[in-house]
């Protein structure tokens, strides 16, 4: 049984080469800072701590959520966001879709994403036919609908011998829209489509969505690329995608208590898994 410990953030500081962030719970609620969190950035930029937000985000651009930042009091460069939407570049790099007729449901940035893995888009119901389906955001679709034609389209072309790929970004399930308020996630949509697919065809790695964000392991890789160390701390406020993916890359992992995780002390993760464990708890950004 892991039992974590409390840790302060000057420790971290020393102790590690990067610090991986998330970016609400940790540095921003709905709507301020967070308690400490511009300090803590200016005094990271103001020594050269190397920093990165690593976020589930793929809907809005980088220069925009730079800008949100900025609103909130941050000073927080493009180059230390590493999000979900920047992953979908390297998946196509990595499966040569080059050029692959690609459907994306979700906003003009998750589109703008995919243009620039080098996609060519295309519409639900077009003569052309996606190879790839990038399923980023929840809204504005009529889902039923759409999800049935994807269904109808995925399961016709497994027959063929010619799946399309599927992939999710942002595998947050839920996500807060005010106050006691939650909108579904994309992953949400995702989960009942492989769920309807392996009804139809039986369990099959083609009906399964490729997942960028946390807790899976590209967006972990990419930002142990991107800070060029793996001597790497993620800060985080969920168990089940801050926690769990940097437990399973290998990073060592820091919950705080300010967004959704509540439990403060040690003893408070004796019925917790393993795998779902920080090393650190964080009481305080200050
Ligand atoms: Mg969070």
């Amino acid at each position: 049984m892991t039992i974590p410990v409390q840790t302060d953030i000057t420790s971290l500081i020393e102790r590690y080469d990067t610090l991986f962030f998330d970016s609400f719970g940790v540095l921003v609620d709905g709507v301020d800072a967070l308690p400490g969190a511009v300090e803590l950035v200016n005094r990271m930029n103001a020594d050269g701590v190397n920093y990165f937000v690593v976020t589930n985000d793929a809907s809005v651009s980088l220069e925009s959520r730079v800008k949100t930042f900025a609103s909130k009091g941050f000073d927080i460069p493009v180059e230390r966001i590493v999000n979900s939407g920047s992953l979908i570049c390297g998946y196509f790099a990595e499966n040569n879709l080059h050029s692959a007729p690609t459907l994306v449901l979700g906003t003009r940035a998750a589109k703008d994403y995919t243009i620039a893995a080098g996609a060519r888009l295309v519409e639900l119901g077009a003569d052309e036919e996606p190879d790839v389906i990038v399923l980023d955001h929840s809204d504005p679709h009529d889902w039923k609908t759409t999800l049935e034609d994807v269904l109808a389209l995925m399961s016709r072309r497994f027959h063929q011998d010619k799946p399309v790929k599927l992939v999710l970004p942002n595998p947050d399930f839920i996500y807060p829209n005010g106050p006691g308020v939650f909108g579904f996630g994309a992953a949400a949509f995702i989960n009942l489509l492989e769920q309807a697919l392996e009804r139809l065809h039986g369990p099959h790695l083609a009906l399964v969505a490729s997942k960028l964000g946390k807790p899976y392991s590209p967006i972990f890789l990419e930002a142990v690329r991107r800070a060029g160390t793996d001597n790497a701390v993620m800060i985080g406020d969920q168990l089940e995608t801050d926690i769990l993916g940097a437990n399973n890359a290998d990073i060592d992992s820091v919950v705080v208590t300010t967004g959704i995780n509540r439990r403060s002390s040690p003893d408070e993760f004796k019925d917790v898994a393993d795998e779902l464990t920080p090393r650190y708890i964080l009481t305080s950004l200050v």
